[in-house]
């Protein structure tokens, strides 16, 4: 290790803690721009910072993880645990920003700029809370039904807090917070909207209505519940893909096939996977507008019925049957795209479809659909844009940092998860929630979201970028601190000091 760049004296607890200013028994913590003048024993409008015995102290623990090795290499889980004051070193230990505070404005050194070794490389790691005023999250909802309109509103308590943007496959999409509402309308909905973020951020449930759509139940990780109905099966793909997947499998069993979507249903016969299979025409026509031989859009309204769609009788998506074509004793199979909704069909003499009991075959290959579909769940990603002040904490020179990050010189961790850097200016990331700590957010109440962010890079790097050499300090000094907690490593996730570029 390059013990010149690294001081080598266990700073005091204090100088880790707080720079807050004292006014007889009453401490201003400068941590962020509310200012808070905190009473001894009392904490601070977040929570996160309180008067311990005179002195400006973070409430919760530093979070530290940890990944340690069996007899045989393996990787184990770690328990957590209070730090025993054992010495803690090397490239195992690795300090996240969950409980290491803020320094806003970022006039001084970020909290904890810590040192290590990795394979034989200097490393560092400059770590902190940031506040964001930029961010926001992006909710992923396996689901098929109707949540509401593209652009319509979506609320918490009645305050707007996002929208709903554009569908992906098998899931309705929320963007949910940014700036505009935590400070471009009222009092109210900047709060609420910090509320609602800080809560799907730490993993809990939030009720969220849509204008003109429903209400929704979401949690990270969780299955969603729509107007009270608890959603299990994500769709196996839209009707087109799924009579793809399983014409072979209903070719000896139906004349016809037809999958309800709201996007894209399927019609056998018509499709080019019946087609390939020489199946005889069977002169179903459905509502919407044709596409492509056997692929129908906009068969009926987006709803909470058959496939996303507002139908709970599949006939009524059938427009015609061609009698030219069709047959008396033909039979029709109608399904939605997670095989929850199924019906069988015999046509009459006059060609009418009749009920009729759903053969065992067929019965097979619908729960078939079922078994093919993915547990329905709630993803939450976390947005935010640390490309401001927050860099002037870790460097003197903040473009560098960009620089350094664009060139992947610098990694970025989320509470030791992995994140996504946008492509572009800033560093614009994304975090999936679930890969990190429980409880790792917080919040200031100018509002602002509080994220745990973390920068490793090699030592020679960072001095070069213009870093705080002089605060660059050995792991082991945080044994100064009055509390760290011990996470294990998150299984599934990279070893932030492995993962970071080391030439
Ligand atoms: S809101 Fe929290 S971080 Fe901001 S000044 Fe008050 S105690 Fe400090």
């Amino acid at each position: 290790m390059t013990r010149t760049h690294v001081s080598t004296d266990t700073p005091a607890p204090e100088a880790l803690e707080g720079l807050g200013k004292k006014d007889g028994d009453v401490v201003t913590c400068d941590a962020c721009p509310v200012l808070c003048r905190i009473r001894p024993g009392k904490t601070g409008a977040c929570d996160r910072y309180g008067n311990f015995d005179g002195r400006l102290a973070r409430t919760d623990p530093v979070t530290v993880t940890r990944r340690i090795a069996d007899q045989s290499g393996a990787l184990v889980p770690f328990l957590a645990r209070s730090w025993d004051g054992a010495v803690i070193s090397g490239s195992d230990t690795f300090v996240t920003g969950i409980g290491a505070g803020t320094t806003y404005p970022d006039y001084k050194p970020a909290p904890f700029i810590v040192a290590s070794q990795v394979d034989g490389v200097d490393m560092v790691t400059v770590v902190t809370e940031g506040i964001f005023s930029y961010c926001g999250l992006k909710l992923k909802i396996d689901t098929d039904r109707f949540l509401g309109p593209e652009q319509s509103a979506v609320r918490c308590r009645g305050e707007q807090v996002g929208h709903v943007t554009t569908a992906e496959y098998g899931s309705q999409m929320l963007a949910l917070g940014g700036v505009r509402h935590l400070t471009g309308g009222s009092k109210k909905e900047g709060v609420v909207t910090c509320e609602t973020l800080l809560a799907l951020c730490n993993k809990q449930t939030v009720e969220l209505t849509i204008d003109g759509g429903s209400t929704v139940t979401v949690a990270a990780g969780k299955p969603p519940v729509v107007n009270g109905v608890h959603e299990e099966r994500m769709r196996v793909g839209c009707g087109s893909a799924t009579i793809g997947m399983f014409a072979q499998q209903w070719r000896d069993h139906a004349d016809e096939v037809i999958v309800v979507d709201d996007h894209i249903t399927g019609v056998l016969t018509e499709h080019q996977a019946g087609r390939f299979l020489a199946m005889r025409p069977a002169g179903v026509r459905v509502r919407g507008r044709k596409s492509t031989p056997g692929r129908y859009f906009q068969v009926a309204n987006p709803g909470t019925g058959w496939g996303g769609t507002d139908i709970s009788d599949p006939l009524s998506i059938v427009e015609k049957i061609d009698p030219k074509t069709a047959w008396p004793g033909m039979r029709l199979l109608m399904v939605s795209t997670t095989g929850e909704q199924a019906s069988w069909f015999v046509l009459d003499n006059n060609l009418k479809p009749v009920p009729a009991p759903m053969p065992a075959a067929i019965q097979a290959i619908v729960e078939r659909i079922g078994e093919n579909c993915e547990p329905a769940l709630c993803s939450v990603l976390f947005m935010a844009g640390a490309g401001g002040s927050l860099r002037a904490g870790v460097t003197e020179n903040p473009v560098r940092l960009t620089r350094s990050v664009r060139a992947a010189l610098t990694r970025v961790t989320s509470g030791g998860a992995p994140v996504y850097v946008w492509p572009g200016g800033g560093i614009t990331y994304m975090v999936d929630v679930t890969t990190m700590p429980d409880g790792s957010f917080g919040y200031v109440p100018t509002p602002a979201i509080v994220a745990p962010i973390e920068f490793t890079l090699k030592l020679d790097d960072y001095e070069a970028l213009g870093g705080h050499m002089g605060h660059v300090r050995p792991l082991d000094s945080l044994k100064g601190l009055d509390k760290v907690k011990f996470e294990p490593e998150r299984p599934g996730n990279p070893w932030p000091l492995q993962a970071a570029p080391v030439k």
